[in-house]
């Protein structure tokens, strides 16, 4: 018999951490890149595009990690049905006769690339529009064999690695996935709240402000449940925290009312990932025309200025 058979969970759980990883390569040069910049006016004698352009080994690691995911999340998917259907060995070389020595799952030849698709798409296990996901899957294969089997692609910019991570999750889950993942990535360090919890889960923002730096507001808009292009808001604790560790330069705005209408009680805020309720009435500030206020800490804090034009 076959033995130590995986389940589609084991599958799962290693693809997203492929794909959590592929992402952070890239998320960790940008956010270096950009920590640069902040602290130091370079951009004219060190662009951004040199800066890539020394961390193209990253971007290469970085896409065949991430295809190695999908691939993952494919298998689990199959798993869901059954395991076997993964194995590329002749039926009659299977370990399943009485008499045939016994063999674990990892001992057994399995399907990857097209094979692995042909599969996927003969049970297509989320009812998925199959023609986009071919063409995106098989562009995104035939890179990676290049950059796996011969020299690689010529021109292979990392905001194509990160649009295409945030499609898959987007195929695989819900539209809004990555925003979740990438906060379990970056909670989920060993040291992280180690120094204070509050302060460095309001620094999520950086992860954030790395993917809208890479993608068109069109692309983010794809992957978001909130328009991009919409008014956003401080977060009555993210900000507070930033303020604390005297965060410089722009606040970040990652909140958005919910839903997105001029009586909206809810403010959903993606850095921390939680909702605060919210009023509609004037900013008392002089020349803020914001009229989203919350009161849980302070007393009618404005969350589109915090108060901070008094
Ligand atoms: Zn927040
Ligand atoms: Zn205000």
């Amino acid at each position: 018999m076959i033995k130590d058979i995986p389940t589609h969970l084991d599958f799962e759980k290693v693809g997203l951490q492929c794909i959590s990883k592929a992402f952070e390569m890239l998320y960790k040069v940008g956010n270096r890149y950009a920590e640069i910049v902040e602290e130091d006016s370079i951009n004219d004698e060190v662009t951004e595009e040199i800066f890539w352009t020394h961390n193209t080994i990253t971007v290469r690691t970085s896409l065949i990690v991430l295809f190695q995911g999908i691939e993952y999340l494919m298998k689990g998917k199959i798993t869901e049905q059954s395991a076997l259907l993964l194995i590329e060995n002749n039926r009659t070389d299977w370990p399943s006769l009485p008499e045939k020595k016994d063999k674990n799952f990892d001992e057994m030849q399995t399907i990857s690339g097209e094979n692995l698709l042909s599969v996927f798409c003969a049970i297509n296990p989320l009812q998925l529009n199959l023609g986009d996901f071919v063409k995106q899957f098989e562009e995104l294969r035939l890179k990676r064999n290049k950059l796996v089997h011969s020299t690689g692609v010529e021109t292979l910019d990392y905001k194509y690695v990160v649009e295409k991570t945030l499609f898959f999750l987007s195929e695989f889950y819900s539209k809004d996935r990555w925003v979740g993942l990438f906060r379990e990535m970056f909670t989920s360090e060993p040291t992280f709240g180690y120094w204070d919890a509050d302060v460095e889960g309001a620094y999520f923002y950086r992860i954030l402000n790395f993917v809208e730096a890479s993608l068109t507001k069109g692309q983010i808009n794809k992957f978001l449940n909130y328009d991009i292009k919409a008014r956003r808001y401080l977060c009555p604790e993210c900000t507070y925290w930033l303020n604390k560790h005297e965060h410089n330069g722009p606040k970040p705005k990652w909140g958005f009312l919910k839903p997105n209408t001029p009586d909206s009680t809810i403010l959903d805020c993606l850095i921390c990932g939680k909702e605060y309720s919210i009023e509609r009435k004037d900013c008392k500030c002089k020349s803020c025309k914001g009229n989203v206020i919350n009161s849980d800490n302070i007393e009618d804090l404005c969350l589109s200025c915090y108060n901070e034009e008094e």
